[in-house]
């Protein structure tokens, strides 16, 4: 079957059965394609939160679509690969967050959204790339210890741009947390004339090169509107098709061949297809997990208004 066979059906089914397909930036170009929506996780989850659709399809992985399935828990929210998962999220489990909450029951609790609902029922409110330093901000007016986790990275870049002390949790991304300095410094010699700019899950030292750090949809931005021609990209090598979609004038450089999520890759239009046809793979969560859990994403929604 071809590929614009495969869309075809896609497309008569989405209608007959109401259903919307959203895919984060890191998927495959073909899977962004075909998508209603593309967009990173903070965006994803407002559309979840506000789609008339009766079914969701999530081209992500597992954490997005059970974010998804906390904000519609009344529709059906589909993953097309099941095993999809993020080693961040899986750098934090349900026990050591809760011995933490039980032990420190003042401290406010900070949530990369990229974590299991089971955790985030233990956490204040969510944050993502996009929103983190805003509401690290708003919660800092309390005056209260703030813990922030899993992931160290964006943490201590929040740390180093504002005046906040956190308490990290020792996780990270494996992918972003990979590109090194001598990457970024090689990269820069072979295109002088590129501008490198990177996403907040590379480690500080990484960060100290970019002239612009910020979430893929920030960077996606950054790129259209600026003036310059060439960039050298610091995330995840996904978000290069919607670069080059927006800007087909301009040339974008991955920093490092080793910027590629295997979760995020490991779902393909056929997995899309079969999901959709056959409404498999469909995600559940505990009843009293979830009603603890949305309500740090609901409140990461507010305050990102
Ligand atoms: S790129 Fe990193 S943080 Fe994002 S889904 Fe993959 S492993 Fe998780």
């Amino acid at each position: 079957m071809t590929k614009e066979e495969m869309y075809l059906d896609i497309n008569k089914w989405k209608k007959e059965k109401n259903a919307i397909i959203l895919a984060h930036y890191y998927q495959d170009g073909d899977i962004q394609d075909i998508a209603d929506y593309v967009g990173d996780s903070l965006a994803l989850a407002q559309k979840a939160s506000k789609t008339d659709a009766k079914i969701i399809v999530f081209c992500g992985v597992h954490f997005m679509a059970e974010t998804a399935k906390l904000l519609s828990p009344k529709k059906k929210v589909l993953l097309p690969v099941m095993e999809a998962g993020c080693v961040m999220a899986d750098m934090m489990n349900e026990k050591d967050i809760k011995k933490y909450r039980e032990e420190n029951p003042d401290t406010i609790i900070l949530m990369y959204v990229n974590s299991t609902a089971a955790c985030k029922q233990y956490a204040d409110c969510c944050v993502t790339s996009s929103n983190a330093l805003g509401i690290i901000d708003y919660y800092a007016k309390e005056g209260k210890k703030i813990l922030y986790g899993p992931d160290k990275n964006l943490g201590s870049y929040a740390m180093k741009n504002s005046n906040v002390q956190l308490d990290l949790w020792n996780g990270f991304c494996g992918i972003h947390n990979g590109v090194k300095v001598s990457d970024v410094e090689d990269a820069m010699k072979l295109h002088p004339n590129a501008e490198f700019i990177a996403h907040p899950e590379c480690n500080l030292d990484v960060l100290s090169k970019a002239s612009y750090i910020g979430s893929t949809k920030q960077l996606i931005e950054y790129v259209t509107k600026s003036d310059k021609k060439e960039f050298i990209i610091g995330t995840e090598m996904g978000v290069i098709h919607e670069m080059e979609k927006k800007n087909p004038d301009k040339k974008f450089y991955l920093v490092s061949p080793r910027l590629k999520c295997y979760e995020m890759k490991l779902t393909r239009l056929e997995d899309l297809y079969n999901c959709l046809k056959n409404e498999t793979n469909e995600i559940f969560i505990d009843e009293e997990v979830a009603k603890k859990a949305v309500k740090c994403v609901d409140k990461m929604l507010e305050l990102s208004k």
